[in-house]
C-alpha cells in the first residue's frame, strides 16, 4: 500500500504543470466543467507557472454533492477511527514537507527557509494534533430523575465550505479541514486565486488515505466559485479567512441560510514597548511580529508599534539595523530571508501606502534591506521593508490594513494613553506588550481589545492555541479543541424516560 502512494516531487515547476487545469472532486482530479483555466504567476520572476482550473457553480454543485454523499458514511465511522485516519494524513504530509514548501514558494513568493518549510511542517502537525483529539468528541449527562437519563452528544454539521486566502494557505487549510473531518464532516475547500496548486497537492495526498468525496478542492475566483459555495443549500457551515469586505458578503449569505460561520478577517495589531522592556528581545519580537519574512502579509502583523519615548530612538535604530541585515532575494535560495509580494495588485497597493506615508507631514520613512540585483528577478514583485516614524495613530497607514512590509513606530509617554490608542482601531485580532512589570502586563492583558494578547513574545499561530479576533477581525475561534467542538459540531440533547 505504502509503495503505491504518491512520492514527493521536488521540482515545483513540474508539479504546477501536472496539477494545471485540475480540481479535486469525488476523489479524482478533474477539469472544470467549463474547461476554463486562469494563469498562475510566480511573483519572484513574473513567469506563468501553470493554469488553474476555473471553478464555477457547476463545479461547486458537483463537489458539494460528492461531499454530502461521502459524509453520510463518514459520520458513521467511530470518532477514534476517523481520528486515526486524519493523524495518518499528518504523518504522510510530513514526508511531503519539502515538496509542499517548494511549491508554495513558487506560487506565493514566500522564502523557502524562513516561511514555507515552517508552514508545511505546521500543516502536518495540525493533522496529527486533531487526529489525537477525536476521543474528545464527547458529551455530558445531566441529573434529572433516577428513571430519566438526559445526555448530550456531538453531531457533525454535514458539509463544510472552507474558503482560504493566499498568505498562509497550508496552515489555514489545516486549521479548517482537520477539525472538520475529525468531527465527522465532509469539506469543500476553495483555494485563493494566487495559490491553488499547493492546496490541490495536499488534497491529492489526502485522497490516498481518506474516502473519495470526503473533501474536495475547487480553485477559482471569489464571485464565480466562492460565492456559490457559500450559497449552496447543502453547505451547512462556512469557515472563511480573508478580507473584511468579503467576510461581510459571506456573513450576509450565511445569514440568509441561517447557517453558522467562522470568520477570520483583518487586523492592525498593536505592539506596545514599555520603557522598562528588554529592548533587544522587543526588537526581535517586532521582526517576528511584523512578519517581515512574509513581506508583512499577515493579518496579525504588528503594524502599529507604540514605543515609550525613553526608548523610542534606540528601538528604531535597532529595528532598522535588524531589518537592514535581512536578505531579500530569490525565495528558493536558502540565503534569502525576504521574498516577493504575492501579486501585482498587492504590490501596487503596498507602493501606494508607502507613497502616502512619505507624503504625510512629519513622517520619516526608514527604508531597509536591499532589492535583489539578480537579473533573473528583474520582473519580481520585491518591496523594501519600510519603518515609518512620526506618523500618528489616526493616519491612514496606522488605521488601514496594508498587508505589506510597512510598519508604523509611534512614540508615547503615558500608559493610559497608549492603551486607548492601541484600542482605537476597528480591528481586534492580536496585541502584544513588552515590559518587566507584571502588574502592567496583567492590566494590559485585560484591557487590550484583541482575541490574543501576548506578553514579551510574538509567537505565530499554533494548532493548540485558540485563535480568532473580535470587532472587525472576525467571529469564532480557530485552532484548539474548542474550534473543533464549538465550530464543527452541533450539540444534541437527548432525554430517555424509563419510568
Ligand atoms: P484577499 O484580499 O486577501 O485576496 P479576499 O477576501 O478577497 O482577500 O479573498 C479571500 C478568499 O475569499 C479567496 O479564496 C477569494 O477567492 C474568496 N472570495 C472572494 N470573494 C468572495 C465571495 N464573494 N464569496 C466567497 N468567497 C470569496
Amino acid at each position: 500500500m505504502a509503495d503505491a502512494r504518491l512520492q514527493p516531487v521536488l521540482d515545483p515547476h513540474a508539479l504546477a504543470r501536472e496539477l494545471s487545469g485540475k480540481l479535486l472532486i469525488g476523489g479524482r482530479l478533474v477539469p472544470a466543467r467549463s474547461g476554463r483555466t486562469f494563469d498562475v504567476v510566480n511573483p519572484a520572476k513574473g513567469d506563468v507557472i501553470g493554469q488553474a482550473a476555473f471553478g464555477e457553480a457547476a463545479d461547486v454543485e458537483a463537489a458539494v454533492t460528492a461531499a454530502a454523499e461521502a459524509q453520510k458514511a463518514w459520520a458513521r465511522v467511530p470518532a477514534r477511527q476517523r481520528g486515526k485516519l486524519v493523524a495518518e494524513c499528518g504523518r504522510v504530509l510530513q514526508d511531503h514537507v519539502e515538496e509542499l514548501a517548494r511549491l508554495i514558494t513558487l506560487e506565493t513568493g514566500k522564502a523557502l527557509r524562513t516561511e514555507s518549510r515552517i508552514e508545511a511542517g505546521v500543516l502536518s502537525d495540525s493533522f496529527v494534533y486533531y487526529g489525537g483529539l477525536a476521543p474528545e468528541l464527547k458529551g455530558e449527562t445531566v441529573p434529572l430523575l433516577p428513571t430519566t437519563l438526559n445526555f448530550t452528544f456531538r453531531e457533525p454539521i454535514g458539509v463544510v465550505g472552507a474558503i482560504i486566502p493566499w498568505n498562509v494557505p497550508l496552515l489555514l487549510m489545516a486549521l479548517k479541514i482537520a477539525p472538520a473531518l475529525v468531527a465527522g464532516n465532509a469539506v469543500v475547500v476553495k483555494s485563493a486565486e494566487e495559490a491553488p496548486f499547493t492546496v490541490l497537492r495536499v488534497c491529492q495526498i489526502l485522497s490516498q488515505i481518506l474516502p473519495p468525496g470526503l473533501f474536495n478542492m475547487l480553485s477559482g475566483y471569489g464571485p464565480e466559485c466562492g460565492a456559490p459555495l457559500v450559497a449552496h443549500p447543502k453547505v451547512g457551515k462556512v469557515t472563511f479567512t480573508g478580507s473584511v469586505e468579503t467576510g461581510k458578503i459571506v456573513y450576509k449569505t450565511a445569514a440568509e441560510k441561517l447557517i453558522p460561520v467562522t470568520l477570520e478577517l483583518g487586523g492592525k495589531s498593536p505592539m506596545i514597548v514599555m520603557g522598562d522592556a528588554e529592548l533587544d528581545k522587543a526588537v526581535d519580537g517586532a521582526v517576528v511580529g511584523m512578519r517581515f519574512t512574509r513581506q508583512g502579509q499577515s493579518c496579525t502583523a504588528a503594524s502599529r508599534i507604540f514605543v515609550h519615548d525613553s526608548v523610542h530612538d534606540a528601538f528604531v535604530a535597532k529595528l532598522k539595523a535588524k531589518v537592514d541585515a535581512m536578505v531579500m532575494g530569490d525565495p528558493m535560495d536558502e540565503k534569502t530571508d525576504i521574498g516577493a509580494i504575492v501579486s501585482c495588485a498587492q504590490f501596487t497597493r503596498v507602493q501606494d501606502y508607502i507613497r502616502l506615508g512619505r507624503e504625510t507631514s512629519g513622517a520619516t520613512a526608514h527604508v531597509c534591506s536591499r532589492l535583489p540585483d539578480d537579473p533573473s528577478l528583474a520582473k519580481g514583485l520585491f518591496v523594501q521593508p519600510v519603518i515609518f516614524t512620526g506618523l500618528t495613530n489616526d493616519s491612514r497607514l496606522a488605521r488601514e490594513e496594508i498587508f505589506g512590509p510597512v510598519t508604523c513606530v509611534i512614540r508615547f509617554t503615558d500608559y493610559e494613553d497608549v492603551i486607548a490608542q492601541a484600542n482605537d482601531t476597528e480591528y481586534g485580532l492580536a496585541a502584544t506588550i513588552w515590559t518587566r512589570d507584571l502588574k502592567i502586563a496583567m492590566d494590559a492583558i485585560h484591557r487590550l481589545e484583541a482575541g490574543l494578547v501576548q506578553v514579551n513574545q510574538n509567537m505565530v499561530v499554533q494548532p493548540n492555541i485558540s485563535y480568532g479576533g473580535i470587532k472587525a477581525s472576525g467571529l469564532g475561534k480557530e485552532a484548539s479543541l474548542e474550534a473543533m467542538l464549538e465550530h464543527f459540531t452541533h450539540k444534541k440533547s437527548a432525554i430517555i424516560n424509563m419510568a
